[in-house]
């Protein structure tokens, strides 16, 4: 079947709630839908595709147009053990497709904070996981992506259309509808990771630490207290691990090493005080989160699901921010800008703008992709309640610092960059430009990120 069901006019915002939007929502069910998309586009109005709503700003939201939902396009189309190898529809979960995989002992090549992001959004995110430094971002692990645009649909992969392929990587849904892709998967034995944990007492200590050892890990963090001030600014705990072997299992975890039963616990409630999370409670939380930590303990087994994907326990918890929300920040800084990094933190401490522990990790080699965010440096990632007007000013400060220091931010967790930033920020924008404007130059695809931000080059 491909005509769609019709559309309804739904409000629609990203993972922090805010900004909110009015669009006409589909739900794509197969390509064929997806490529009807375009006729019905062009003779209303402009189209997005849309997955499951984790960016946080405003990247899956198109105010006035069309909002092609990808949930009900999610199967997983095959896996093969022997070559490590899987296709999908573009809607499918890492959720999914995890289960899917880890009983033929296969695993994700990238996987970001939550299970619960699609395949097409990992792909046009070009997401990041704690494996950086050393396997690159997700869109170095896709063999092929099935694009459905305005100038019809095609199969390509980076030798056959460097150009568009890398333009879809990272492109933040602006080339057309990723209906398909296949993707490398990794081996591993067990779901478990062996984990190394380490307290670092301030920034300086941590990053030698990273600096020191991250070549010996596969995966790689450390969890910053962005509330600490003084000796203790920066002060981190680092996880940093590998997949576990058979034989590291316990002789009960051996009988089934790959079994996978992640955690669901409570829903956050549907309404919580905006004042709740403040900047008391949180450096609380921060303080006893330090000290519960061990200083140093080597090689603790732990479920994968703790590991890579601690929140996704706690249903909805982006509600425990309240009414008014909350925006994530998060920048990169090339190696060498050390001092700027130092220096937001400590401006973000003084401020006391609560955030719960913040991410921060070293990325490896950029991607090909043009609009891909990792670039060799340090990145940190937080959470910031949207209560306080002294905010703005002070992350506008931050980001002149950023570009300044040959910097950027992350376009899937944005709803704040100023517009002038951007080229400086992505270098290479002109010639994702130009790669986008063939894919669809009649400017049918859009999103209010692409708006707020002009990624197209319209105007
Ligand atoms: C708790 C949490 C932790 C996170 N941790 C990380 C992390 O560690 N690393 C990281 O990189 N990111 C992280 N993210 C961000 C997240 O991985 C990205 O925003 C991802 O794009 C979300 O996927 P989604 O399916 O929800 O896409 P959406 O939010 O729905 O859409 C994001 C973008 O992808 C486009 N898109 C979606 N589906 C398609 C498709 N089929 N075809 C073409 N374009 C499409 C949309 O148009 C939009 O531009 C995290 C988010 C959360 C909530």
């Amino acid at each position: 079947m491909s005509e769609q069901a019709p559309a309804e006019q739904s409000l629609v915002w990203g993972w922090g709630r805010r900004p909110v939007s009015r669009s006409r929502l589909i739900r794509l069910r197969s390509g064929e839908q997806a490529d009807h998309l375009w006729s019905s586009a062009a003779a209303s109005s402009q189209a997005l595709a849309r997955g499951m709503g984790r960016s946080y700003g405003d990247a899956a939201s198109l105010a006035g147009g069309v909002l092609a939902e990808t949930s009900g396009m999610n199967r997983v189309l095959s896996l093969d053990a022997a070559s490590k190898t899987l296709r999908a529809e573009a809607g499918a979960s890492l959720d999914k497709i995890i289960k899917a995989a880890l009983p033929l002992g296969l695993f994700v090549p990238v996987t970001p904070g939550t299970r619960q992001v699609s395949l097409g959004g990992a792909i046009a995110a070009d997401i990041h996981g704690k494996n950086h430094h050393v396997e690159g971002s997700f869109g170095r692990h896709v063999r092929s992506v099935t694009l459905s645009g305005p100038t019809g649909t095609s199969t390509i992969n980076p030798a056959t259309d460097p150009e568009l392929f890398w333009a879809t990587v990272g492109g933040m849904g602006l080339t057309g509808v990723v209906v398909q892709a296949e993707i490398a998967m990794i081996e591993v034995e067990t779901s478990f990771i062996r984990v190394d944990t380490e307290r670092a007492r301030n920034l300086d200590e941590a990053m030698s630490l990273m600096q020191q050892g991250d070549a010996q890990y596969r995966y790689s963090v450390a969890w910053i207290d962005c509330l600490a001030r003084g000796g203790n600014l920066g002060r981190a705990v680092l996880t940093r691990g590998d997949h576990a072997s058979i034989d590291e299992l316990s002789a009960k975890a051996r009988n089934n090493p790959l079994a996978f039963h992640p955690r669901r616990g409570p829903a956050a409630p549907g309404w919580v005080p905006s004042g709740l999370l403040n900047r008391f409670s949180v450096a609380a939380f921060n303080e006893a989160w330090y000290r519960k930590a061990p200083k140093r303990e080597l090689g603790r087994i732990t479920p994968l699901s703790s590991f890579f994907h601690p929140l996704d326990g706690v249903r909805d918890w982006n509600r425990l921010y309240g009414p008014r929300g909350f925006l994530q920040y998060q920048f990169v800084v090339p190696f060498g800008a050390e001092d700027v990094l130092r220096r937001s933190i400590e401006r973000l401490s003084k401020g006391r703008f609560a955030s719960f522990l913040a991410v921060l990790k070293r990325f490896g080699d950029a991607s090909p992709a043009p609009l891909s965010f990792p670039m060799p440096g340090w990145t940190l990632a937080l959470d910031i309640p949207i209560s306080s007007g002294e905010l703005g000013p002070l992350l506008d400060s931050l980001d002149e610092d950023i570009t300044a220091a040959g910097g950027r931010t992350y376009l899937a967790k944005d709803s704040r960059l100023p517009r002038e930033l951007l080229a400086r920020q992505y270098p290479r924008l002109e010639e994702w430009r130009t790669a986008r404007q063939k894919a669809d130059p009649e400017g049918m695809i859009c999103s209010d990120l692409c708006r707020r931000l002009d990624l197209a080059g319209h105007h």
